[in-house]
């Protein structure tokens, strides 16, 4: 009957969803995330509207499935008497062979059912990953850099997958039990009044004991899961610093820290492996103990001829019945819980809105190139609670021109050049390009006009060709060519396995750095922008590499506007002007000469003299 559940291993609902919940006592958070779920699950509904039909369908094959289960038993009880009283073979036959005809017809209905709700769940589910995958595309940099992309992912594969599980197995099962229990207990409170008073002197123990200790075992469960993340924590952080910790001579204090932690799981698992063989035998003891009853009080009433075997026999069965429906349900219960917390987690990044749209009415730019780009008065922070990144920002950069952004680390650098894409909006003042503020622009317009070479270059799965015609798919060889000779990658390419076509990303050939960087470069020459953000690299290619990848960097700048944001400063002296940004201000700006001849921050920089990274900027 009532077995120890293996949910008891599962964490509470409550545990997976406080994430974004605002700030409060942790039982506020509970409860308030407790209402977001409940409201979440609901948020499916007009996602099943289009399977209204297949759900129709699947739900009366149950109730007639679970219609005819539940007159197993009456019909058993006909059986036992046909076989124990009557003595009559035909009788036995016949219904042998009707409870037989049911059963085909139930397995029929069940197919059906499975299948209906399987097909139904696993579509709704697609079509909801689709649906997400495509809306993340349109959220902004800003909001990738909140979020890791582990995160991301495991919503769309395994919040997914519990709501699918919801959809295809536990709605249906949550029904069927329920029919079982309401069903089975009305039959056995109508057919059997005596000996239902037998089972409700003892079933309220079960049931009591089984909450009081199924609480108890989760609690423990819980213990057990933190203390062994802690453990995996010290043997991970040890792991990944094995040279470290192998330098410092310190394996016998790592091997003490594991051991700790991992033996105060094993307590806990102990205390909880104990509690659960004393449940596990009281609770068998109780439903057999449940059952010897019955089965002395039906003796009774048989021999009294107050009832006869066949229906005590279907008691017993009715009661297995409803005993299997209400274990069941207690572990539906908790996927049910599971399940709303999935889909408040997915939901609510369906619900985010991008924080970077189209306007309403974009201004078209026109046909003939980028004009200026202009900062006014632009101040700009990550989020209300951080510092300035940016302040007083009033910079004009003329078309064709090459401005180098220098100053210490996290001075603003990075900042200040993706303002210029619209990964951010200034928090005030406005940037415009050939005068239009870029909030009036298309998005996909503007974005087309900027090209950037990022400092650590990502190749997608595919072929080198592929990869170089990612910003224009359509090109054509001869200019995928072109393009990987401009950025004098032609001679790697063509030494490759496949040349154009060899295989590249994480299951192809790996490539250089330098060489994706070039990779990167004749991007931007097929794709053409008018303006291009160069991110330069912080770690050193080799010598070759690098006057390779500058040479092709170089041919790049030819007629563009570009920004640079310099992380060496040896590069810098092509740009046509530097602005020198500490703290997100600008306190300098002009040619290289000009500004060593100032001795201000540039030539303190330049001379190496100022190497710390800049303290956090006050607000
Ligand atoms: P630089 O490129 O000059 O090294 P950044 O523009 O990257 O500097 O950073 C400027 C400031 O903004 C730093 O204080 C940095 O910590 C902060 N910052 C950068 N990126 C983010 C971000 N995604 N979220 C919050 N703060 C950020």
């Amino acid at each position: 009957m009532t077995a120890v559940d293996g949910d008891s291993e599962t964490r509470p609902a409550a545990s997976v969803d406080g994430d974004e919940s605002p700030e409060g006592t942790d039982e506020r958070k509970g409860k308030k995330a407790r209402r977001f779920t409940l409201f979440a699950l609901r948020k499916l509904g007009p996602r099943l509207k289009p399977h209204k039909r297949a759900l129709a369908g699947a739900v009366v094959c149950l109730v007639v499935s679970a219609a005819i289960g539940l007159s197993f038993p009456l019909v058993v009880r006909y059986l036992m008497d046909a076989a124990f009283i009557q003595r009559n073979m035909g009788h036995l036959n016949q219904i042998a062979l009707i409870l037989l005809g049911l059963f085909a017809v139930q397995g029929v209905l069940n197919f059906a059912e499975v299948y209906l709700l399987g097909a139904t769940g696993e579509r709704v589910v697609t079509f909801l990953r689709i649906d997400l995958f495509s809306h993340l595309l349109d959220l902004s940099p800003g909001f990738f850099s909140r979020r890791s992309s582990g995160e991301l992912t495991s919503r769309l594969t395994s919040d997914c997958s519990t709501l699918q599980s919801l959809l295809s197995h536990q709605v249906a099962e949550l029904l069927r039990q329920l029919l079982y229990l309401i069903g089975g207990l009305s039959l056995l409170a109508f057919l059997h009044a005596r000996l239902m008073v037998t089972v409700l002197a003892v079933a309220p123990l079960v049931v009591v004991l089984g909450f009081v200790v199924g609480r108890y075992l989760r609690k423990r469960s819980i213990q057990v899961q933190d203390r062994l993340g802690s453990a995996n924590a010290t043997a991970q952080e040890a792991l990944t610093q094995i040279p470290v910790v192998q330098s410092f001579v310190r394996e016998d204090w790592e091997r003490a820290r594991y051991d700790s932690r991992i033996r105060s799981a094993l307590d806990a698992a102990l205390e909880r492996a104990w509690v659960r063989g004393g449940f596990f035998g009281a609770i068998t003891f109780l439903a057999f103990g449940g059952i010897v009853a019955v089965l002395w009080e039906g003796g009774r009433l048989i021999v009294a001829g107050q009832i006869t075997a066949g229906e005590l026999v279907s008691f017993l069965l009715y009661a297995v019945q409803v005993a299997a429906a209400i274990t069941a349900l207690g572990s539906i219960w908790s996927s049910y819980q599971e399940a709303q917390g999935a889909a408040h987690r997915v939901f609510e990044l369906l619900e985010t809105e991008p924080d970077i749209a189209d306007p309403p009415d974009p201004v078209p730019l026109r046909e003939e190139g980028a004009g200026p780009i202009t900062f006014e008065n632009v101040w700009f922070r990550y989020g209300s609670d951080d510092p300035w990144a940016l302040r007083e920002i009033d910079v004009r950069i003329e078309p064709g021109e090459i401005v180098a952004l220098v100053g210490p680390s996290g001075a603003g650098k990075s900042t200040f050049a993706y303002l210029v894409p619209r990964y951010w909006d200034p928090t005030r003042g406005r940037i415009t390009l050939s005068g239009h503020d870029l909030r009036r622009l298309e998005l996909a317009e503007l974005r087309q006009r900027v090209g950037i070479v990022p400092q650590e270059p990502m190749l997608f799965e595919g072929t080198v060709a592929e990869n170089i015609a990612y910003g224009r798919p359509a090109a054509e060889r001869a200019e995928i060519e072109a393009a990987a000779r401009a950025a004098h990658a032609r001679e790697f390419i063509e030494a490759l396995p496949d040349g154009y076509e060899t295989a590249v990303g994480e299951r192809g050939v790996r490539l250089s750095g330098g060489q994706r960087q070039r990779i990167a470069i004749a991007r931007i020459f097929l794709k053409e922008p008018e303006i291009l953000i160069l991110d330069e690299a912080t770690s050193s290619l080799d010598t070759e590499s690098e006057r390779l990848v500058e040479e092709a960097l170089e041919a790049a700048m030819r007629d563009r506007t570009t920004i640079i944001i310099a992380h060496r400063l040896r590069t810098v002296r092509r740009a046509d002007r530097l602005l020198v940004l500490q703290r997100g201000r600008i306190v300098e700006q002009g040619a290289h000469a000009e500004l060593l001849a100032r001795d201000g921050l540039y030539a303190r920089l330049y001379r190496g003299q100022v190497l710390e990274p800049e303290e956090a900027p006050a607000v």
